[in-house]
């Protein structure tokens, strides 16, 4: 039985006629940019994280640079990142002029490392961006102390985490910024590009209103530059007819993953996915670790019985050509994010996934090991 790594249309063909619904709306309402549905869904979000501002944007990437370009970062400053990421946060870093400093990840969660971190302080730092890589939150309460002993401004990358807690908290409401996207492969998939991002902070809020549409206020003067990170309506009104869903899919990831760490305990040479103490995980994905140079046949068999798995990541950010000059100057080792890329496996975790290819994926795993 084929097996994908992920299947939209299982999620989005189920609900397709709330979404024609959605769509017929917009369509009969003529405003496709920002709007009502825009609105609605940001006051959604933002009541689903408890958070006080939530602005829609186009994408999960645009609300980091958003975010960055909000706090004032750019050209001199350094800002801090995991190099076990994916590229959009230390693209933006760069985007904005500034130089990204990338440190190393712990090997049991995947997420940063503040000893590394504190390796690659200098005068010029002035933000962190810790990920909550895979569908689980960072070390909050280490990375707020991190922050206030250097005086830096914080970024959450939730991308991969909307409604993932650490302790009573929701990811990306703990610091200066939450980013989330809805990239179709993430939990909250849209139907195309979107983003979000959320803050506590009135006066935040509001540069971040502004420069989602040229830094304009009122209308054609401009007192900053900014650029068009606007959300598209019809995006909004289809993401709001999956949000109601999201609870449930939630739960589907969360008993898959379950069901993966009982069936699965107890192989020699993988490693199972840990939940830190006081984590709520959503598993945006299912990642093994497969040990002595082995992962790339544990990949390869998987593909040849048609069950879908991928590598997240591959290639850390210390490794892109276009960060050479950045490595070059490295302040940490990548000694745990070098481990985790020659050995992280993602595999099957999507809410629609059934048991019947999930002992797919598990007899698999178990026959090759
Ligand atoms: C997907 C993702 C992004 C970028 O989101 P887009 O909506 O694709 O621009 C940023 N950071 C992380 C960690 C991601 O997984």
């Amino acid at each position: 039985m084929p097996v994908p790594l992920l299947d939209v249309n299982a999620q989005n063909h189920a609900i397709a006629d709330e979404l024609r619904d959605a769509f017929d709306r917009v369509l009969e309402s003529g405003r496709f940019i920002m709007g009502d549905e825009v609105e609605q869904f940001e006051a959604s979000i933002a009541r689903f994280v408890g958070a006080k501002h939530a602005i829609g944007v186009s994408s999960g990437t645009d609300a980091i640079l958003l975010a960055l370009m909000a706090l004032g970062i750019g050209q001199g400053d350094e800002v801090i990142c995991p190099s076990f990421t994916f590229f959009a946060t230390a693209g933006c870093i760069a985007r904005t002029g500034a130089t990204p400093v990338f440190c190393d990840c712990h090997p049991d969660n995947f997420n940063i490392d503040f000893d590394s971190a504190e390796q690659c302080i200098s005068d010029k730092t002035k933000a962190i961006i810790p990920v909550h890589l895979f569908g689980q939150s960072v070390d909050m309460d280490t990375c707020s102390a991190f922050a206030a002993k250097h005086h830096l401004a914080v970024i959450e990358d939730t991308a991969q985490s909307l409604g993932a807690k650490y302790r009573e908290k929701s990811c990306g409401a703990i610091a200066d910024f939450g980013t989330y996207s809805f990239f179709p492969s993430k939990n909250l998939g849209g139907l195309g590009d979107g983003g979000l991002l959320v803050t506590q902070d009135d006066q935040l809020a509001d540069t971040a209103v502004k420069m989602r549409n040229h830094g304009m206020h009122p209308k054609y003067y401009h007192q900053m530059v900014g650029g068009n990170f606007r959300l598209d309506a019809l995006q909004a009104a289809l993401l709001s007819v999956k949000f109601a869903h999201y609870a449930d899919y939630t739960a589907q990831r969360q008993q898959n993953a379950a069901y993966y760490l009982e069936q699965l305990a107890g192989i020699d040479g993988l490693t199972l996915p840990t939940i830190d103490d006081g984590n709520t995980h959503i598993w945006n994905q299912f990642t093994l670790r497969v040990s002595d140079g082995k992962r790339d046949g544990l990949k390869q068999a998987l593909m040849d019985q048609n069950i879908g798995c991928d590598v997240y990541y591959p290639v850390p950010m210390h490794q892109q050509e276009c960060f050479a000059s950045q490595a070059k100057d490295a302040r940490t080792s990548f000694k745990i994010t070098d481990q985790l890329a020659s050995e992280v496996l993602s595999i099957p975790v999507y809410p629609e996934l059934n048991r019947e290819q999930q002992d797919t994926v598990i007899s698999a795993i178990k026959s090759f090991a």
